[in-house]
């Protein structure tokens, strides 16, 4: 496909920063051109053409720490303490989950993800064979790092898990389908396995990764103030320099690790997450929700780590809304900090873009409007009384704008939503699987 999107404002989130009356040429999945649009209609005659004056044409949200298929959970269980939640109502829930619920779960995260202007999610759940999230995100045309969460309890079926998910799903969807290994947490993986993940994780690079990109790492880090003490129990392990610190202990922390959360970190913590150049995926919301407690961005930022956003699964925030997530970000951080010049929109909106890439060590294609990138793109309606008048569209964007003001998303060059019309999956098909799907699960549950 060969389009011109032309006339809106184009905020590259790149070295061209922002171009007014700009327009930006897609061919086949790639951008070949940025320009002024006068210039660039005269160049491309005979391209499609979508006309985005006054619009705001942007590179596609990047939400790097997502549950996916956790949305059938949305409202299940809400205000409970973190241990009760998860024993007595996530858990049990999850165990009667079947490949097939998964998926439409799933399903129906990438529904909302796209409708709100998420081109990228990077998600953790149990990979099955017959049906699972790549297979939902390829549906819906979706870009992902999927992966499957790895448990001392189940070495043996992980490792089959793992070699399946990537040798069946890693660069697959012309690409847009990446494979993860994902340890679920320093206290459920104990120290021995999660070597072997690491080492395992270079074999299956060497295997399968050519072609396809990384195999990048995804993890659950320092989310709780207690997650020091429930190491040091669970595996006598030392853990006296925080938890950053035990895992660097290990050995297994790189530049191709994503760690969400990173909540309570110890001075120490910071410096190995810098050090290392760790990326951290920052989830406010389920943060506040879950009562985790508040992550150092500042701190971080500061220390010159990769801090990227998330909305974490749908059961803890409760939606897959970014831009939720980029107004908290940008919020949150002044008032606990009492410090109006923290965290400035166009951070925050790196965070949610280019530094999403760069936290799935994949901002060679995606996270910026660049000649040569992927044309992963999301046109912003600004014809709303909640967005005018404009002065900077950075400020709209950060502080503004809505997920409902998306209008029109690519993803890959490959137009999945146009004026707020899905165009891979029906949107009113998915929620209705979904409902069904909730009620078989609420069977299961009460059967036993
Ligand atoms: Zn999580």
């Amino acid at each position: 496909m060969e389009i011109v999107i032309f006339g809106g404002t184009i905020v590259t989130m790149g070295d061209k920063g922002v171009i007014r009356d700009g327009a930006m040429v897609i061919e086949g999945d790639t951008i070949i051109d940025i320009g002024e649009s006068s210039e660039i209609k005269r160049k491309y005659p005979r391209y499609e053409r979508i006309n985005a004056a006054g619009k705001i044409v942007m590179p596609g949200l990047i939400n790097t720490h997502q549950h996916a298929a956790m949305s059938l959970l949305r409202g299940y269980a809400d205000d409970y303490p973190l241990r009760e939640w998860l024993e007595n109502w996530v858990w049990p829930f999850e165990r009667r989950m079947t490949g097939y619920d998964i998926y439409v779960g799933a399903l129906l995260t990438a529904v909302e993800s796209i409708m709100g202007g998420t081109t990228t999610i990077n998600t953790m759940y149990h990979y099955m064979e017959d049906y699972n999230e790549a297979m939902a995100l390829a549906e819906a045309g979706l870009r992902g790092v999927v992966g499957h969460v790895c448990f001392s309890w189940r070495k043996e079926e992980d490792r089959r898990a793992l070699e399946s998910l990537i040798k069946r799903w890693h660069g697959k969807a012309n690409g847009t389908i990446r494979a993860s290994v994902d340890p679920h947490a320093p206290y459920t993986v104990d120290p021995e396995y999660m070597k072997e993940l690491r080492a395992v994780t270079f074999e299956l690079n060497e295997k399968y990764a050519y072609g396809g990109g990384p195999i990048i790492w995804h993890t659950h880090l320092a989310e709780t103030e207690d997650e020091a003490k429930k190491v040091r129990d669970a595996f006598g392990a030392q853990v006296e320099g925080g938890v950053v610190d035990y895992m660097d202990s290990l050995g297994v922390l790189g530049s191709d690790v994503i760690a969400a959360h990173c909540v309570h970190l110890t001075r120490r913590d910071i410096e190995v997450l810098s050090l290392r150049n760790v990326k951290v995926a920052h989830n406010p919301i389920s943060n506040l929700k879950l009562a985790s407690g508040i992550s150092p961005v500042p701190d971080l930022l500061r220390a010159g780590v990769t801090v990227s956003l998330g909305t974490d699964s749908p059961c803890s925030n409760n939606s897959a809304d970014m831009f939720e997530v980029i107004k908290f970000t940008a919020l949150l951080h002044k008032g606990v900090n009492k410090n109006p010049t923290l965290l400035p929109a166009e951070t925050v909106l790196r965070m949610a873009t280019i530094d999403g890439a760069r936290a799935l060590s994949w901002d060679r294609e995606i996270g910026s409007i660049e000649v040569g990138k992927k044309a992963d793109i999301i046109i912003i309606d600004l014809q709303k009384p909640h967005l005018r008048p404009v002065y900077s569209e950075i400020s709209h964007l950060t502080y503004a704008a809505k997920s409902s003001d998306v209008e029109t998303v690519i993803v890959n060059g490959r137009i999945i939503m146009e004026n707020r019309q899905l165009k891979t999956v029906r949107a009113d098909e998915v929620m209705e699987r979904a409902e069904k799907v909730k009620e078989r699960l609420l069977e299961r549950l009460r059967e036993q």
